[in-house]
Order: C-alpha cells, then structure tokens, then sequence
C-alpha cells in the first residue's frame, strides 16, 4: 500500500496519480533500457525526441488541437508567459493595446505585466467590486465578510476597446475561485482571444479554434512546476514585428525551434508525456470533465448544506470546479479560531495543504485531476463532522 501518502488538497504543485509516479519509479534507474534517468539523456537524443513528440502528439488527440497551431513546451511557468504574450502580441493591430479582463488575483498579475510594455485597457474598471478576492487595488481578507458576493460582471458593462490586439482572460482564477467556463460572447469573433488556463486545463473540454493563445503551467493538471504548454495559432506569430523580445520568449524563435531553442525542461516533459498518457487512459476530457463535475458538487453541497457555516462567497454561476475558496462563519462573522481547529485536525485525517491562499486567508481546497472522488468523499465527510463536532 502507500500508507505513507498523504492527500494533497494544494493549489499547486499538485498531487499526481499513484500510478503514474509508480511508472515513474519503476523507470528512475533506466528509462527504457537506456541505462540513464530521463533527466540525464540528451535533449537532443532521439529517446528524449520520442518523449516530447509523443506528448505533443497525445495533447493534439486530447484537445483536437489542429495543425495551425503550434503546442509548445516552455520555461518559467505561466508567469512568463504574462510577459510573453504581451511582448509577441501587443503590436497585432494598429491601436497596440490589449483589453484585459481582470476578474481576480491571477489575471490582475498578467495585466500588470503587460501594462510594462505597452497600453492596457481594464475592461472592467479597477473599482469594481467583481475584481476577486485579492485583487492587490482592494484591502486583503475581503473574504471575511463573506457576504460579499463576488463574480464576473455583466458583459454590457464591459468597455471593449475599438480594435485591439487581443483580449485576455484568466479561464480559472486560483486563488478566488472564480471559473469561467465559455468565452465571453460580448468580444467580436475577430478578436485574438488569450487565455490562461493554468488551473482548469484538461478538466474540462474547449474548443481550442476559438482561441488564439492558450497557456496553462503543468503543476496542476499534468505534472511538474517550471513547465508552460503554450498552444498558439501559427498565423498570428509570422505577423509579429517586435525586434526586441528577449529570445526564449519569442514565440518564432521557439516555433522554428520547437520548444529546444535552449535545453528544455526534459524531466518535466517526461513527467507531462505520462500525465498525458494518463488523462487518455481516464478516457479523456469527457471523463475527466464528469470526475470534476462530481467532485465539486461533493464539495459545494456540503457548504450549501452548512446553513452559512461553510461559506463561499463566489456566486453560482462562477463558482469555480477547480479551487474552492471558503470561510467558517459563526454568529455572522468569520471564525479563525475554528479555521485553524479545522486545519489542525485535518492534518490528523492525512489531508493536507488546505490552508487559504495567504493573500485572502480562510480554507481552499483544490480538487485537479489527480484527487479522486473517494479521496473529495473522505474531506466532505470530516467537513460534516466538523461542522457537527464545533457549530454550536
Ligand atoms: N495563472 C494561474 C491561473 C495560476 O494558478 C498560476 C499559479 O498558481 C499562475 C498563473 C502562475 O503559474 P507559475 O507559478 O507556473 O508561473
């Protein structure tokens, strides 16, 4: 058995299926009677090439990704792609600005970047009160008064530039739990759309022709930190007339290069290759999106459950599958005594990393690909004993 693992309800760097880390073990010594561990071969070897080429070929069979696009395995994990983006793709259209939608922690942190290189327009004003939980513009912990709902506004108040370069959005705010699952229908067809699906990717099916950029960091859903996938829209990169990107963000550079401009991250590909393996062997997105769909609905009943004990204070429609923010509320105000009772004693059911994000405090529990539904039983079944033990 593995008695000794413990369940990791984190937000990232995630737990990974038992069975993949065992074919991981099983090949630590000798991958493949190459006599090495993966990350001592060459990345120029053909066993590393049969590595990267398989994984690329297993994500374009998951997400019916087409061949104008290109599927890039790339360094400094999603965070550099918030400067990587702006950077290939501010300059698309004469107005050489971007529309950002910022609707949390996560998107806030992109437009800030991207504010570096050129004019950003916040498609909702910074005031608003739908900007997350953490949004840095806001005080911290709005979270404690949990009453106060927060979402992603109506799409008639957003204020659209005339011709951008693209728009951006953040699919699953982290930290706030805020998911948004299409694509806002208010941004005209012809709109480069950005998206960062760090935190939701391959929980859910998409249609990747809708986009023009999708990135997402692999500590989620499919495996090891420091790795980015970047799936991009070939057309828009021949367009891109910036001289002066820094050489591993430049998305021809790496194109021309396929994702080995410079030496990969190669075990974190590994690592990804089988993740990817994995999530087909799960029978895809379809069932993964199902798994998802259980897993949360475990979780939010039992808040909507609580009578106000549990609370989360993101409205319905964007409550997050992914990451679940809540609070523990008596006589109408949140109690930290009892969060952190609740943390100390889960600890003691050999579950861990369900503390809140430090920036808003209170419990978040994560549920990626790689917790199981028993395992989300065994959390809803000590947050009903707790709640029976401590709500009096
Ligand atoms: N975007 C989202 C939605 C995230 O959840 C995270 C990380 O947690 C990031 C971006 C940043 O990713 P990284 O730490 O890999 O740069």
């Amino acid at each position: 058995g593995h008695s000794t693992r413990k369940i990791n309800f984190g937000a990232g760097p995630a737990q990974l299926p038992v069975e993949v880390l065992e074919t991981i073990q099983n090949e630590f010594l000798d991958f493949n009677g190459s006599g090495s561990n993966v990350m001592e071969l060459s990345h120029r070897s053909s066993a590393f090439a049969k590595i990267i080429q398989e994984a690329e070929r297993d994500i374009r069979e998951i997400l019916t990704i087409p061949d104008s696009y290109a599927v890039l395995f790339l360094q400094g994990g999603a965070t550099a792609q918030f400067s990587a983006v702006a950077l290939n793709f501010l300059n698309l259209k004469p107005s050489k600005t971007a529309d950002y939608l910022v609707t949390g922690y996560w998107s806030e942190k992109a437009a800030k970047e991207a504010e570096k290189f050129g004019k950003i327009n916040w498609v909702v004003p910074k005031s608003s009160k739908y900007q997350g939980n953490c949004i840095q513009t806001k005080p911290k912990y709005r979270l404690i008064n949990a009453l106060n709902e927060i979402g992603v506004p109506a799409e008639d108040t957003w204020k659209l530039s005339e011709e951008p370069s693209y728009f951006y959005y953040c699919a699953n705010e982290t930290i706030d739990g805020v998911e948004m699952e299409n694509i806002p229908t208010v941004v005209p067809k012809d709109v480069p759309i950005v998206c960062d699906m760090s935190s939701n990717f391959l929980t859910r099916p998409f249609d990747v022709t809708k986009y023009a950029v999708i990135f997402a960091s692999a500590q989620k859903n499919f495996g090891a930190s420091g790795l980015v996938l970047v799936i991009l829209r070939k057309d828009l990169v021949e367009n891109n007339t910036n001289k002066s990107i820094p050489i591993i963000l430049d998305y021809k550079v790496q194109i021309a290069n396929e994702s080995m401009y410079n030496t990969p991250p190669t075990f974190s590909i590994y690592v990804a290759n089988k993740m990817f393996a994995w999530t087909k062997a799960q029978g895809g997105l379809k069932a993964l999106n199902q798994q998802s769909a259980s897993k949360s609905s475990l979780v939010y009943e039992t808040i909507d459950e609580s009578n106000g004990f549990y609370v989360n204070s993101v409205e319905k429609n964007y409550r997050s599958r992914v990451n679940i923010p809540l609070r523990i509320v008596t006589n109408g105000t949140t109690n930290e005594t009892l969060e952190a009772l609740f943390l100390a004693e889960v600890v003691k059911s050999n579950m861990f990393e369900l503390k809140g994000h430090r920036a808003v405090g209170g419990i978040r529990i994560s549920l990626y690909n790689g917790i199981t539904v028993k395992e989300t039983e065994k959390l809803v079944n000590f947050m009903r004993t707790f709640q029976a033990k401590n709500n009096s």
